[in-house]
């Protein structure tokens, strides 16, 4: 890909994995919104990485080829890929939050992955450079499927984790925005939690897909939303509001319905901005962002497929047609995710 145009289907060389690398064989690559972002709107200097690389950071597949002193994997056994690769020695690469590398110069690229500065999982083969990103799959998980809940899950896992304490019985989760993420996010909340889960979207059909996955109650996003979630609270509003598209309307519409003690998470990386002042938001509500997830959250999400207890709805296209599942996601004409399958 490059900046500001459409990605490009090219011929590239197989890699070949030096010490402790692994070389995955891709079976599914989803496609992502962000991937929208860095192809429609980001210009050189915003990050700290450049084009050209491969696109797809969310990845799975079977391992191919394995480096030196690499022990725990095999030839050919089914993996999913941790795509967040930090440093590996600062205090939360250690932990396995490699998201929040705090020392990104030492990273193979900074603040980023593959798919992310480099080559991701658009292709049949992606260079892993660490082996500690390569985590077996559980029994029961095909690569396509598994592929998702490397970020797609993982990041609303991270999301919905990290206000758990507030999801007891008789609170209330909001989920604005649900597509690739947000239709993984009411199932992991359905599955993890006792909340309830409204959901918010402009999309009919989106609504349907939450409502399929268990959400208690489906709101059209719009001016009257804040109010119809507050008139389902009993006024009180909700607990934790994930707002998975991140813009000025859905993070207003999430200050208004929230709770007093509650979060207001911000996933979706719209650029929307949200004004902070003592009387402008509930009290006590928290505003945060968050980014992917870790690798220990990985495993946890992988069990979680693999039970069946979260699935995300995939439609597969060939590497031929990933250009078509981009433009089905601008056109928001796709629902659940785009699995690219070299
Ligand atoms: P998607 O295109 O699959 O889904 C977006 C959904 O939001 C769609 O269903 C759409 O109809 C809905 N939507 C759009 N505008 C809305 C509005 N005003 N009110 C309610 N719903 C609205 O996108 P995705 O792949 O799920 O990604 C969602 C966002 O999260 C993107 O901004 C993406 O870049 C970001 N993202 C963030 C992280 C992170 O770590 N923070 C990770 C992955 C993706
Ligand atoms: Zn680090």
């Amino acid at each position: 890909m490059r900046w500001k145009s459409e990605p490009e289907l090219v011929e590239v060389p197989e890699p070949t994995p030096g010490p402790a690398q692994v070389v995955v064989r891709i079976g599914g690559a989803g496609a992502c919104h962000s991937d929208l972002h860095l192809m429609d709107e980001f210009e050189p200097g915003t990050l700290p990485w450049n084009p050209p690389f491969t696109l797809g950071h969310e990845n799975a597949g079977w391992v191919h080829a394995l480096g030196d002193g690499v022990t725990h994997l095999a030839v050919g056994q089914p993996v999913a890929v941790y795509g967040a690769w930090g440093c590996g020695f600062c205090a939360r690469c250690r932990v396995g939050v490699d998201a929040y590398c705090e020392n990104p110069a030492e990273a193979p690229v900074p603040s980023g992955g593959g798919g992310l500065g480099l080559d991701g999982g658009m292709s049949e083969y992606e260079l892993v450079p660490d082996a500690r990103h390569v985590v077996a799959l559980p029994e029961g998980l095909d690569p396509a499927d598994a592929a998702p809940l490397t970020d797609a899950g993982l990041t609303p896992y991270h999301a919905i984790r990290r206000s758990r304490h507030r999801l007891v019985p008789g609170s209330t989760a909001v989920v604005i925005g649900v597509g690739g993420l947000g239709h993984v996010g009411v199932q992991i909340l359905k599955a993890t939690t006792a909340t309830r889960v409204i959901a918010v979207d402009t999309r009919a059909e989106a609504l349907e897909l939450a409502q399929k996955y268990g959400a208690d109650l489906t709101v059209l996003s719009g001016d009257t939303a804040a109010e119809q979630i507050r008139e389902a609270t009993g006024g009180l509003g909700a607990d934790l509001v994930l707002d998975f598209v991140g813009a000025d309307a859905t993070l207003r519409l999430g200050a208004l319905a929230a709770r007093m003690v509650s979060d207001l998470t911000i996933v979706g990386i719209a650029g929307g901005t949200l004004p902070v002042s003592f009387f402008g938001i509930p009290y006590e509500m928290s505003v945060t962002t968050t980014y992917w997830g870790s690798r220990p959250e990985l495993v946890e999400v992988l069990d979680l497929g693999a039970r069946g207890l979260v699935r995300p709805q995939t439609t597969r296209f060939a590497l031929e047609d990933a250009l078509s599942a981009y433009r089905q996601m601008r056109e928001k004409t796709l629902l659940g995710r785009a699995v690219i399958v070299p």
